[in-house]
């Protein structure tokens, strides 16, 4: 089942790498002394890849997913026989203690029956003996004793000690006997269970060693699968650099058309007016670092999930995760060279490339990326420069100490 799995995740593996080949990756020129048509076209197009572009990253996003739960399920199915094979060492090991320890009783029961087998021949050697004393003198040898008696009390003795020393004999030689036939039974008896832990210690080899090849194979997957991810990442970074391609692009031809067109700027969270930290040098801890250093936006807290509107008319030139601690993060393009930045938020309502007029909700507060707490982080550049936003927009709108239009 794993072995078809493989083969045709192999399979989606060259149909996602085929498509990402036969795209073009990189952004047409842009030539030199272009008419705002031929711009227009250009970001369309462009666009148009871009939007393939994505097509490809959720499809090569999925392919990952896939991988990696695969690669774990494995990794669960190789731990679980590994499990299983530690616990049938143990088994095996205590049987084999079991067995060794049954073989010193053998040992011992060895040594115990030729003990009581010596025992046995030299009583036995006597009792012959003795008979043969007794029964050689036939039925009227009791004469002999009577004749060569002193007294009827030592006649008496004579054959009453005879005869008592025969049966004492006899039964010694029973009793011997006996003993010897029950060890050697305890001893056939364990040399039963002996050979049955012997069969077991085999069976649980050839079942420990089928386990050992299913591990093997098992690991030959995981490894597989791990080269897999590796280039699925690859992939990705390609992906990525790719986007960002596309975006400069877009950006680029953007400043070059000069689009601006909104009539100045307004306040980004509507209904929210407090600033709990201003454009400036702050001094800022938490999670146990330093974050103090120049703050080039204001931060407006807001409750999670609060909408956030678009500053003025734009372009949205990047509406995504970011890694240098904005979170999800949206960027408009106002042309003119002024941007605006949105960061923090919980989730994005615009994609790259998409025209947002001003008032246009864009995305929601939230505290993705370095953030202790629900707000909005904005921001204004221009021309490369962060400005204050608060002499620029005010929170009812009204005019401010200064304009971007
Ligand atoms: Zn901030």
């Amino acid at each position: 089942m794993q072995r078809r799995y493989l083969v045709k995740k192999a399979g989606t593996l060259l149909v996602a790498f085929g498509l990402f080949f036969s795209l073009s990756v990189f952004p047409e020129p842009i030539s030199s002394e272009p008419s705002d048509n031929d711009i227009d076209s250009q970001i369309s197009s462009t666009r148009n890849q871009l939007a393939g572009l994505k097509d490809k990253q959720a499809e090569l996003q999925l392919e990952l997913e896939r991988t990696r739960a695969d690669k774990n399920a494995t990794l669960e199915s190789k731990q679980l026989i590994e499990q299983q094979i530690h616990s049938m060492n143990n088994e095996i090991s205590a049987l084999n203690e079991y067995i060794s320890s049954l073989g010193d009783n053998v040992s011992e029961m060895e040594s115990e029956i030729s003990r009581l087998e010596e025992d046995y021949a030299a009583n036995y050697e006597k009792y012959k003996a003795r008979v043969r004393a007794m029964y050689e003198r036939g039925e009227v040898s009791y004469l002999e004793v009577i004749l060569s008696s002193k007294s009827f009390s030592e006649i008496f003795n004579r054959i009453q000690y005879t005869s008592a020393v025969v049966a004492y004999d006899q039964r010694l030689m029973s009793e011997l006997t006996g003993a010897i036939e029950k060890i050697r039974q305890n001893k056939a008896d364990i040399e039963t269970s002996i050979s049955e832990s012997e069969d077991a210690v085999h069976e649980l080899q050839s079942v420990k060693n089928q386990q050992q090849e299913k591990q093997n194979e098992l690991e030959a997957e995981i490894s597989q699968l791990s080269e897999d991810e590796a280039e699925l990442l690859r992939k990705e970074a390609e992906f990525d650099r790719a986007e960002y391609e596309y975006m400069s692009t877009i950006n680029s031809l953007l400043d070059k058309k000069k689009v601006y067109s909104g009539e100045g700027f307004i306040w980004p969270l509507p209904g929210y007016s407090y600033v709990s930290s201003p454009f400036g040098y702050r001094r800022l801890f938490f999670n146990g670092h330093d974050y103090s250093g120049m703050h080039y936006a204001i931060d407006i807290p807001a409750p999670a999930g609060t909408p956030i509107v678009a500053s003025s008319d734009g372009v949205v030139v990047l509406a995504g995760w970011v890694t240098t601690g904005g979170g999800l993060k949206i960027a408009i393009d106002h042309g003119s060279s002024i941007s605006t930045n949105y960061n923090h938020l919980s989730s994005i309502a615009v994609y790259v490339g998409q025209s947002v007029k001003k008032g246009d909700v864009i995305g929601y507060v939230g505290m993705t990326g370095t953030a202790s707490g629900n707000h909005l982080d904005f921001k204004i550049i221009r021309n490369g420069e962060a400005l204050d936003p608060q002499l620029y927009v005010t929170p009812d709108n009204s005019p401010a100490e200064k304009s971007l239009s």
